[in-house]
């Protein structure tokens, strides 16, 4: 997801398809739905790929579509809903939060991981 958005941000040609999903500078509930359909179609596609090369049950799917959509809401809420405990603790906070999601709408050029702090960590592109 990291590598993924990275690309939509740093590619010519796709950056201005992920434009869409920036037009909310500002997040509340709905802009996790503002996608462009190819945005939208390539997360499909990629997804697709990865289900039918690797082994999976439906368990796991179902898990996984749970925890991808309260991402989606959480990290686009107008208000941060996390604790303040959540920054300090030092496995909570390479979590992502609505704070870090809301600043990469904020700061385009960082906060690019969508589940996890980690990442941004690593490539230096934390805020
Ligand atoms: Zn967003
Ligand atoms: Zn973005």
């Amino acid at each position: 997801m990291f590598c993924f958005h990275f690309l939509a941000h740093r590619l010519k040609w796709f950056n201005p398809i992920h434009q869409l999903h920036h037009t909310h500078v500002e997040t509340n509930v709905y802009s996790l739905y503002v996608l462009h359909p190819i945005e939208t179609l390539g997360f499909g596609f990629i997804w697709l790929f990865l289900i039918t090369i690797l082994k999976f049950n439906f368990l796991s799917i179902i898990i996984y579509l749970i925890l991808n959509l309260s991402y989606g809401i959480f990290g686009h809420l107008q208000k941060d809903i996390f604790p303040a405990f959540w920054y300090r603790n030092n496995f909570t906070k390479w979590v992502s939060t609505t704070k870090f999601h809301n600043d990469h709408h904020k700061n385009e050029s960082r906060n690019y991981g969508f589940y996890f702090t980690i990442w941004d960590k690593i490539f230096k592109t934390i805020i």
